[in-house]
């Protein structure tokens, strides 16, 4: 039976497409699975295995009832991950998080695909679009995509909608920002399309404050750009904030931090010497980016420093700044609901390409490819995962979720998951078991815990509904 059904084509044996092929295969369905090493490298890989690691090995924290990434990790295992199951054998201690043996992962995940019956592996570069009689593709090629193909990608969707770089500005919990201090208003309360004219939350600095502000960021540590990066373009108005702070110190007043058309109704009579603007990020309203603040500030330089802007000394960032060498797509305008390009609809987009960040979020993109693919191909309905669960909050964050600010460069970002991108709960809970009330830390984790669970349980629901279809 298997013989008839034509194979789908998945281009790219990283994480994504590893997963995808074996998602594939496990639903019946023949794949052939197009890897270009070793015949042609990337600046990052080192060698010809699949799912490759190609800086740390570890997949962060296994915490799910804590972590969103934990989380994803249940879900993966719920839903018969390869990329999980080898992770979980080839695993090395590393405390709470899971980190993997990267050679023991990358050999078993490749032996694992050549032992498959229905993959095939094809050692080659697609160097441009696939020939028009493969009817469903999964373009899994990732940050570091070949020239060719991401030129030929760029000649279908335009040259704006694929990046090769990004320029993350840090984004922050809503619930962490402290609002005795900061303040829901637009520059000079100008509505804008879709606006209220009270869009933004402002922080204000006084002059003492900014100086400081300043300071830190010229004194910060920095990451500095790999050999091959090196030509990173610092592009339409995209300067990190600490070479504009490296221009003069009155350049973010001027900048980022201008703090003319703004008002603090906690202080009416005192003007603010320099403000920092926060912009709602995703449709649910739970997550802000803080505006112009790309930076390659070291993680922790960044946390350190943005908590002393009034206001923010609380704050959880969902994502922190950077500027990397990266292929991705504006996924939220090109994509459908299932991962097919728009324009071209035989494609499927899976991985880092498609806007996720990170090891585990780009194979859980793959596994959720690999099963639109494959039930596509065997006629059955395509099942989108609910957006409750970790798949469903990352597929919504590429596909829709997040929300495009049209003035400036474009603002879809890469993003790891985290709790910001779930749906908030009806309730969340305020009490203990013991009916005691949750304060700080511990109402968060609570809240936490119910965001999980709920999470786990829809998954679970929405494997027994497609059981029950497939045994129909
Ligand atoms: C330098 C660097 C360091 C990173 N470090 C981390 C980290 O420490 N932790 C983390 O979680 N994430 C990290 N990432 C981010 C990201 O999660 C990984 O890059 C991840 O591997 C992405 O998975 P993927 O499957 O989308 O792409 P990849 O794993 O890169 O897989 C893409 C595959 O496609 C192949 N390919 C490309 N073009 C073609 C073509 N035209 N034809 C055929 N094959 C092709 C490539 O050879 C590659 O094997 C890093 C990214 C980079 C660039």
């Amino acid at each position: 039976m298997t013989a008839q059904i034509k194979p789908i084509h998945v281009i790219g044996g990283g994480l994504a497409g590893s997963e995808a092929a074996w998602q594939i295969a496990q639903a019946g369905v023949p794949v052939v699975l197009h890897e270009m090493r070793p015949l042609r490298g990337t600046a990052a890989h080192r060698t010809d295995g699949l799912a490759e690691l190609v800086c740390s090995n570890s997949f962060r924290s296994d915490d799910a009832q804590a972590n969103a990434v934990g989380l994803l990790h249940a879900e993966m295992r719920m839903l018969g991950s390869l990329i999980m199951r080898e992770g979980d054998r080839h695993q090395v201690p590393a405390g709470g998080a899971l980190a993997v043996d990267r050679d023991g992962f990358s050999a078993a995940v490749t032996q694992a695909l050549v032992d498959n019956p229905l993959v095939s592996i094809s050692r080659e570069e697609i160097a441009g679009l696939p020939p028009a009689d493969w009817d469903s593709v999964i373009v899994a090629t990732g940050p570091l995509t070949s020239p060719a193909l991401a030129e030929a990608i760029t000649a279908l969707t335009g040259s704006d909608a694929l990046a090769f770089f990004d320029a993350i500005a840090p984004i922050v919990h809503r619930d962490s920002i402290d609002m005795g201090k900061a303040w829901f208003q637009s520059r000079y309360d100008k509505a804008g399309p879709g606006g209220s004219g009270a869009d933004y939350i402002n922080c204000p600095l006084d002059r003492a404050q900014y100086d400081a502000f300043v300071t830190a960021l010229l004194a910060g540590e920095k990451t500095s750009f790999k050999d091959w990066e090196a030509d990173t373009p610092y592009f339409d108005g995209c300067l990190p904030i600490e070479v504009m702070a490296e221009r003069g110190p009155e350049t973010l007043r001027y900048g980022p931090m201008k703090p003319v058309g703004l008002t603090n109704p906690h202080r009416p009579d005192e003007k603010p010497y320099a403000v920092v603007q926060l912009r709602q990020d995703n449709r649910l309203g739970t997550l802000f980016n803080m505006v112009g603040f790309q930076t390659k500030l070291k993680h922790g330089e960044q946390v350190r420093i943005f908590r002393t802007i009034p206001g923010l000394e609380h704050a959880k960032f969902a994502r922190l700044g950077g500027l990397h060498r990266n292929t991705f797509l504006n996924s939220p305008a090109l994509l459908d609901e299932s991962l097919r390009l728009k324009a071209m609809p035989r494609l499927r987009f899976a991985g880092q390409i498609t806007g996720c960040e990170g090891y585990v979020e780009s194979a859980a993109v793959g596994l959720m490819a690999g099963r639109f693919a494959a039930a596509e191909r065997l006629g059955l309905e395509v099942r989108l995962p609910p957006p409750t669960t970790a798949h469903g909050a990352l597929l919504g964050h590429i596909t829709g979720g997040h929300l495009a600010d049209e003035s400036g460069p474009r603002s879809f970002q890469p993003m790891n998951v985290n709790f910001g991108l779930f749906p908030p709960l009806a309730e969340a809970p305020s009490r203990d078991a013991a009916g005691k009330k949750l304060r700080g830390p511990e109402r968060g984790a609570a809240r936490k815990r119910a965001l999980s669970a709920r999470a786990l349980a829809d998954l679970a629901g929405w494997i027994g509904a497609g059981s029950a279809e497939a045994a129909e």
